[in-house]
């Protein structure tokens, strides 16, 4: 794909998140020229804000498209009349907002336009810890669940997009009885295993249960029972874990070995049973992975 890119073209990017909007230009991870977070706010004055920052950058220099990697669900199908949407999102003031139009208004540039995860999971693929595979999963465990997939170099769309947070799991009510947190469905595994899930279920901030709580064996095995989901299904050559309660350093060392107790030797793959510690993992490009997948996002829009 590089090699087809326009070159010496720079890329708008934005990570437009449920909580705060990172927008950036450059063309990746060792080129990132200008930088602005802010937080996201009423959806006209939000997207105002990032267009005002990348039009003060093209007073001196021009960007050949801008990518977005947004919070959703989305519209991704490129001939709905919602096209580039947010649309059934219960987050208050953003139900049916049209984010591509509003930039697409003010920048006559090619605009991109995916999921917040499918973009991570492209900057991985490209720069971080996925490069190489085939078919790779990122996935986001913060205030809500969230993954994206990159398969035969596309992100997976489809339907829809994968709604890899809302997955059911086998939820064992004597171990468990907190029935859940999902507006929708109760115990999915964002009911049972998102930040706010935790903070519900154990009564204090995720961040403030101690290393040894019992709240981390647990967050563990349903992760595991989901990643199984996932590698049974799609057959991923790596998961990429990230978002704020994976900042739990102890975490990823009790899921990797849930998974392989799940499994139980039936996948034959060196990955899993011996080199679990590299075939599931923390983010390569740290929390820059949104971001820097919308730059991605927008090489890919214009690339022949
Ligand atoms: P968002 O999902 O809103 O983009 P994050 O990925 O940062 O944001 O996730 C925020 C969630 O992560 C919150 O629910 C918070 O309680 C949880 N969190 C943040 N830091 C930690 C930590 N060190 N350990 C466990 N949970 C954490
Ligand atoms: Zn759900």
């Amino acid at each position: 794909m590089t090699s087809k890119e326009r070159s010496g073209a720079v890329y708008g990017g934005i990570e437009a998140g449920g909580t705060k909007w990172v927008c950036a230009i450059g063309t990746g991870p060792d080129d990132v020229r200008a930088e602005m977070r802010f937080a996201t706010t009423a959806p006209d004055e939000t997207i105002a804000r990032a267009v005002a920052f990348f039009r003060d950058y093209q007073r001196t220099e021009v960007l050949a498209a801008i990518g977005v990697g947004s919070f959703g669900p989305v519209d991704l199908a490129l001939h709905s009349p919602t096209y580039g949407f947010i649309t059934s999102t219960p987050k208050s003031g953003w139900m049916n907002t049209d984010v591509v139009g509003g930039l697409q208004k003010a920048f006559a540039i090619p605009i991109a336009f995916d999921t917040d995860v499918n973009a991570a999971a492209l900057a991985e693929y490209r720069w971080g810890a996925a490069q190489g595979c085939d078919i790779a999963i990122y996935m986001t465990i913060g205030t809500g669940i969230g993954g994206g997939a990159v398969v035969n170099n596309s992100l997976l769309h489809g339907l829809l997009h994968p709604e890899m947070g809302h997955m059911r799991l086998p939820h064992d009510m004597e171990r468990d009885p907190f029935p859940g947190a999902c507006p929708f469905h109760g115990d999915c595994l964002e009911g049972l295993a998102s930040g706010p899930a935790l903070a519900q279920r154990w009564g204090q901030p995720a961040e403030q249960l101690p290393a040894d709580h019992p709240a981390w064996p647990l967050q563990a095995h349903y992760l595991a029972l989901a990643l199984v989901n996932l590698i049974c299904i799609l057959s991923p050559q790596r998961i990429v874990l990230g978002g704020g309660v994976m900042d739990q350093p102890q975490l990823i060392g009790l899921v990797q070995r849930e998974v392989q107790q799940t499994l139980n030797g039936y996948i034959r793959a060196l990955a899993i049973l011996d080199d679990i510690a590299r075939y599931i993992v923390t983010p390569g490009l740290g929390n820059r992975a949104g971001v820097l997948g919308a730059i991605a996002l927008a090489a890919r829009a214009i690339s022949v």
